[in-house]
């Protein structure tokens, strides 16, 4: 068996745009860095905001640095359906069509149209930790999850397979299996404690395959990103590929026809 991944539990957070934090906090203010998080340049802040809409409102919602493109919200479905929003399950930075939310701060307040999501679970790993466990970027595998035998307190066995986990591949990743509390909760496990990946290769899976975006012509740049992000490029009829590009793809399975 491959080595247990450790998990790691986010609670609800916010990213902020640059312009979104200086409109809650002022324009002088500063994002306070308190702890460093697992992945390499993430950050907890000192700063936190409320939450509200028509339905409800949540305090203390803390603000991960540093700042991003979009400001973006990331709740466990508990907290969605206190505000009475529904939220899609999406990748970090997938806003399109999500709710929007009003954030208050200190020193103003903003609405944002849309970024209030549920994060998809997912697994941060190297590239060399890909080759290990045998997956790439963007796969989904399941995960096994279930309370250490000898942790006290926390004796009942709630072992939990999730699906759908995805797999994020960079070269700064550390190694942590990311859960939003209430799917922790579910299974009862907290940070630190352990998860086991795999895959069930005779169950065809929707998104086992990891394709490559679909174009009209495809040249030597598109194929050897395909084969680097070990991506699928569909071939089908009226598909075009410069000579160069069916000449670096040959006999390497980065093509399907279809
Ligand atoms: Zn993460």
């Amino acid at each position: 068996m491959k080595k247990p991944i450790p998990i790691g539990v986010s609670p609800r957070h916010v990213h902020l745009s640059q312009d979104d934090f200086h409109r809650l906090f002022g324009s002088e203010a500063t994002l306070t860095r308190t702890r460093d998080l697992t992945q390499k340049g993430q950050f907890a802040s000192e700063q936190i905001v409320t939450l509200a809409t028509a339905v409800g409102k949540i305090d203390h919602v803390r603000v991960l640095g540093p700042f991003r493109s979009a400001t973006q919200v990331e709740l466990a479905l508990s907290d969605a359906v206190r505000l009475g929003l529904n939220p899609p399950v999406r990748d970090s930075g997938d806003h399109e069509g999500s709710p929007g939310i009003t954030l208050i701060g200190p020193e103003g307040r903003i609405e944002i149209q849309q970024g209030v999501i549920l994060a998809q679970r997912h697994v941060h790993m190297t590239p060399h930790d890909a080759r290990e466990y045998e997956v790439v970027d963007k796969e989904t595998v399941f995960m096994a999850v279930s309370v250490p035998a000898h942790s006290g307190n926390r004796s009942a066995q709630r072992t939990i397979i999730f699906g759908d986990a995805l797999i994020r591949v960079h070269e700064n990743h550390q190694l942590d299996f990311h859960l939003d509390t209430d799917e922790a909760n579910a299974a009862g496990v907290i940070t630190g404690d352990l998860a086991v990946l795999f895959k069930i290769g005779s169950i065809p899976m929707q998104n086992n395959r990891n394709y490559y975006p679909k174009k009209h012509l495809y040249n030597e740049y598109d194929v050897r990103r395909a084969m680097r992000e070990g991506r699928i490029i569909i071939i089908e009829k009226g598909t075009l590929l410069t000579p160069s590009a069916r000449d670096l793809g040959r006999g390497k399975e980065v093509f399907e026809y279809r």
